[in-house]
């Protein structure tokens, strides 16, 4: 099959929407001629070079959803995980489309060390793919996301925040501080930076925050006490549903069995990244961001005062992910 002038790709028939193409992506087009056009199924990320080959094509595509399982659902919304060793074509395919949106180098043929989170809205008889992300299986760098795309038409929507969340909430559940692979695109830091200083904001603030059983764990962590028990998951809840499958809340759960220590008075940057679930070298980058790093005779000051105002300058949201939701 000879690589055809991926080059001159100039928009793509995507589900409902002609969308103008951004970056190259190495489509194999078997046709020697010019395509300005490509026309993408929706179902299973298949390309053809007319509309009449997609008409076609839909008629028989049997994908209603993505070919994987189900591991986060919120109304209409879900989260799917599809192995590129299982569904080589699909995650392929998948990642030569994304790849249409991303303009650093990414992998788009040896799928299978991969596994990719995508995110889906439902109408009444179909999960329409938004974006997604791409992971290593193993990854000896402890990267949670190799790259992550959200199609143009659906950015600016915060499905880019809930999938990030949700690969720092896998990160969580292998107990390491993990991070995106580098280089970031351009959308991609942007991205990271205000999702981090979400992260770290959101922790500060709940440090002080007297009657919430999470800030015993942060307080915890930024006073350095040790040997703390593992952060409740939403695995563990599972087993423990009502008789009409309704969430039971743990009558004990790890957290109430943690001393409430005080707010210590001094900490470190470690320690802050430890509570935010995050490296330090982040955590330092938000801080910059959130305008903290306020030093005076080599101590930087963190004051409730300082950290109200960055929440409120940098309009600051609620998380998107919540894990009661996570299957
Ligand atoms: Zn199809």
């Amino acid at each position: 099959m000879a690589v055809g002038p991926a080059r001159c790709i100039r928009r793509v028939v995507y589900d409902a929407y002609d969308i103008r193409v951004w970056y190259p992506s190495p489509y194999p087009l078997e046709s020697t001629e010019d395509v300005s056009t490509l026309h993408v199924c929706a179902g299973c990320f298949r390309y053809v070079e007319s509309l009449a080959l997609l008409h076609r094509h839909r008629r028989v595509c049997r994908h209603r959803h993505p070919p994987g399982r189900k591991v986060y659902q919120r109304g209409a919304h879900t989260i799917w995980k599809v192995d590129g060793a299982l569904q080589k074509l699909y995650v392929q395919n998948l990642c030569l489309f994304g790849k249409l949106f991303i303009d650093h180098k990414t992998v788009c043929f040896d799928v299978e060390p991969f596994v990719c989170y995508l995110v889906t809205d439902a109408s009444s008889q179909f999960d329409h793919v938004l974006g997604f992300f791409s992971k290593e299986k193993i990854s000896y760098d402890h990267y949670n996301l190799a790259c992550i795309v959200i199609f143009p038409p659906f950015q600016r929507k915060g499905y880019g925040t809930l999938l990030m969340e949700y690969s720092y909430y896998l990160s969580r559940g292998e107990g390491i501080a993990g991070t995106p692979e580098r280089p970031l695109s351009a959308l991609g830091i942007r991205g990271y930076v205000a999702f981090w200083t979400t992260r770290v904001l959101r922790t500060l603030q709940n440090a002080f925050d007297p009657g919430n059983l999470s800030a015993r764990r942060i307080r915890a962590i930024l006073a350095g006490v040790s040997d703390l028990p593992e952060p409740p998951t939403r695995k563990r809840k599972i087993s423990q549903r009502g008789w009409a499958g309704e969430l039971v809340d743990d009558a004990i759960t790890p957290e109430s069995n943690l001393p409430d220590v005080t707010l210590p008075k001094s900490t470190t940057l470690a320690r802050i990244a430890a509570a935010s679930d995050m490296r330090v070298e982040d955590t330092t980058l938000a801080l910059a961001y959130a305008d903290l790093l306020v030093e005076s005779d080599g101590v930087f000051f963190l004051v409730r005062a300082a950290i109200d105002a960055a929440v409120k300058r940098l309009r600051m949201k609620p998380p998107i992910l919540d894990e009661a939701y996570v299957l």
